[in-house]
């Protein structure tokens, strides 16, 4: 076994643990041998993760918190930190998309833009600086920032999202400049995975179809196949690996 993607000794903070992308990240990141934290809202997911980890032999502790609550983002990082002795990796992983319901532009309602913006751009960019020190002490610091092919392209009514993960592109690369060569900052752009968040899309079979037709691997994603990307971006196998973002949207940006 080749030991490149390894990632025995490292501890991993992943918002949005509780399900969906973020679990099967925590999953996969603690399959690679790394302690993780996974951190959400609803308490009971977290610990459902957290078994599921110990479980299979690995290291976990839940520590809930809202990302735009600054105090609970605090929490999250002291924790992690008491718990194993330091951060090596945080996953920004927690989003949401409210998505086709906000319509066109003039009918996006400010306190929804405001909301999306919050979670998605700045509490990434919260919980990466509260972490920091950590990560800075790390000898292996790396932080992955989940955005989307709506961090790439425009996307039609979903312009608080589309604007959210274009800024956490810039964020991604911004911060690998200001940290290289200590910390590695990178991201995975997914194209549409079969979540809670999706949903919606998937059961409508029309929109469904259209998704599939314009994504050359012809299917949605499932989470384990975002996790994969990540773990790679952890580990000392993208140790030359910085300040790009990685697509994970089955040829959906290609073309
Ligand atoms: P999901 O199933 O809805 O899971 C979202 C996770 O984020 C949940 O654990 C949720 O837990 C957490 N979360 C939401 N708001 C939060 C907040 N304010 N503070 C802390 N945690 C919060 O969504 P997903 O599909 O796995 O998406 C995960 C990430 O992938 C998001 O950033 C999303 O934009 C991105 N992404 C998804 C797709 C897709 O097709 N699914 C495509 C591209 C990008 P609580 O509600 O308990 O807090």
């Amino acid at each position: 076994m080749n030991d490149l993607f390894d990632l025995d000794g490292r501890v991993a903070v992943v918002t949005g643990g509780g399900r969906g992308i973020g679990r099967a990240i925590a999953i996969e990141l603690a399959n690679a041998g790394a302690a993780v934290v996974p951190s959400a809202r609803s308490t009971d997911e977290l610990e459902t993760v957290a078994e599921e980890i110990v479980a299979a032999d690995g290291d976990a502790v839940p520590v809930p918190a809202d990302v735009t609550d600054t105090d609970a983002v605090g929490d999250v990082i002291d924790q992690a930190v008491a718990e194993f002795g330091g951060i090596d990796i945080v996953v920004n992983n927690a989003g949401i998309n409210p998505g086709g319901a906000l319509g066109r532009p003039e009918a996006v309602d400010a306190e929804q833009f405001d909301r999306v913006l919050d979670v998605n751009l700045t509490g990434t960019y919260d919980v990466t600086a509260t972490a920091a020190d950590h990560l800075l002490e790390s000898d292996g610091g790396s932080v992955i920032n989940v955005a989307s092919v709506g961090g790439l392209v425009g996307l039609p009514r979903q312009h608080p999202y589309v604007a959210s993960k274009h800024g956490l592109v810039g964020l991604t690369k911004s911060m690998a400049l200001d940290w290289s060569p200590d910390v590695r900052v990178n991201a995975v752009a997914p194209g549409y995975v079969s979540t809670d968040l999706t949903a919606d899309l998937e059961a409508d079979e029309g929109l469904r179809q259209s998704i599939i037709d314009r994504t050359p691997l012809e299917r949605f994603a499932t989470p384990e196949e975002i996790a994969g990307p990540v773990v790679f971006l952890a580990s000392d196998a993208a140790s030359y690996v910085t300040g790009s973002v990685l697509a994970a949207d089955g040829g959906w940006t290609a073309q």
